[in-house]
């Protein structure tokens, strides 16, 4: 089985964007509306919205299980304040737990976080043991800076998020720590600002000790780790210099990397680089990069035909494609188990 860790609904009919429209227009006069029960969305728009993209280029490209989550760069916690953002997670997140009913063999559910800056991650508890107790979710997207690029929360290793992982180790969440559109001019959304976030939630990591605090928490770093990868040698170093345990143990008992590099030596440095016992397979696919890679034919976000490339053994690309997932997300391990899988 090949599950693909890192999926957004990226292709929801557009009313949902109207809605969201619709809510920003009337921020000063929330009265106004819309209500959540304002968006009507047919099963059959969301079954078309799902087999016209994601599930045919899954089958294409040989993937059987998304973890799916809200689009990403539309959560927007900058925008509004928390009952903005509580009511438009609400909305993403059962959309999304709508489409893992629809396809249950094909998509399972990752919570959007009504996050908001300023607010205290606490506010954030209902919505996730609703998409877990209610729609089966198997994990979170932790959105770091929930301003859009101005970086104003303190580091994830500040007790600030504690609410959050306290949770997260109560129902084996795993938390993927994922930014969502910038609104700082500096930072280009997918090309810039999620990288610098990857990276950043890395070393916010290592320079505290997060993991003596909670030994179990699990945080999957997206778009193949940012830089980290690529500097190994640098967080080794600073690591040292820190006096922080050496990286396997510091961080690597808690921290996986995504295989959502598009290019093949982006993949063969990742494999190289990192344990293979922390790499899970993604594409986050239909997302950034949608084209097509003139050099290859195909399309850069097809991440299979890289990990099917790269020179690890067989065992090595089973726990890439299914095994690291399983233990990543282990509500998804015993969900699949439930079902003989
Ligand atoms: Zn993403």
């Amino acid at each position: 089985m090949i599950i693909d860790c890192h999926g957004h609904y990226t292709t929801a009919p557009k009313a949902l964007e109207d809605w969201r429209k619709l809510q920003i227009a009337n921020l000063s006069t929330p009265e106004l509306g819309p209500k959540a029960a304002d968006l009507r969305i047919s099963d059959d728009e969301l079954r078309e919205s799902i087999e016209s993209n994601q599930l045919k280029l899954m089958r294409q490209r040989g993937s059987d299980l998304t973890i799916f989550s809200p689009r990403a760069s539309f959560m927007a916690h900058h925008i509004g304040d928390f009952n903005t953002s509580s009511t438009w997670a609400g909305i993403c997140n059962e959309l999304c737990y709508r489409v893992s009913q629809l396809f249950p063999d094909h998509f399972v559910g990752a919570a959007m976080l009504p996050q908001s800056p300023g607010v205290d991650p606490a506010t954030c508890i209902p919505e996730i043991e609703r998409c877990v107790n209610d729609y089966g979710f198997v994990g979170i997207n932790l959105n770091p800076d929930p301003s859009g690029g101005h970086w104003q929360e303190p580091p994830l290793t500040d007790r600030h998020w504690y609410p959050i992982y306290e949770k997260m180790v109560e129902y084996d969440l795993a938390a993927m720590i994922h930014v969502s559109t910038s609104c700082n001019a500096c930072f280009h959304t997918t090309g810039a600002h999620y990288l610098n976030a990857d990276t950043t939630a890395f070393m916010q990591c290592l320079s505290g000790d997060l993991f003596k605090d909670f030994p179990t928490l699990k945080f999957v770093i997206p778009h193949g780790g940012g830089a980290v990868p690529y500097h190994w040698g640098r967080f080794r170093g600073l690591a040292q210099e820190l006096k922080k345990p050496v990286l396997q143990e510091h961080l690597l008992h808690n921290i996986f990397f995504d295989t959502c590099v598009y290019h093949q030596p982006g993949i063969d440095l990742l494999t190289r680089v990192i344990p293979i016992d922390n790499i899970v397979f993604a594409s986050e696919m239909i997302g950034a990069v949608r084209g097509i890679d003139p050099t290859t034919g195909h399309h850069y976000d097809d991440t299979r035909r890289y990990v099917e490339a790269a020179a690890i053994d067989p065992e090595q690309r089973f726990k890439i494609y299914e095994g690291n997932a399983r233990r990543v997300y282990p509500r998804l391990h015993a969900a699949l188990q439930a079902r003989g899988l």
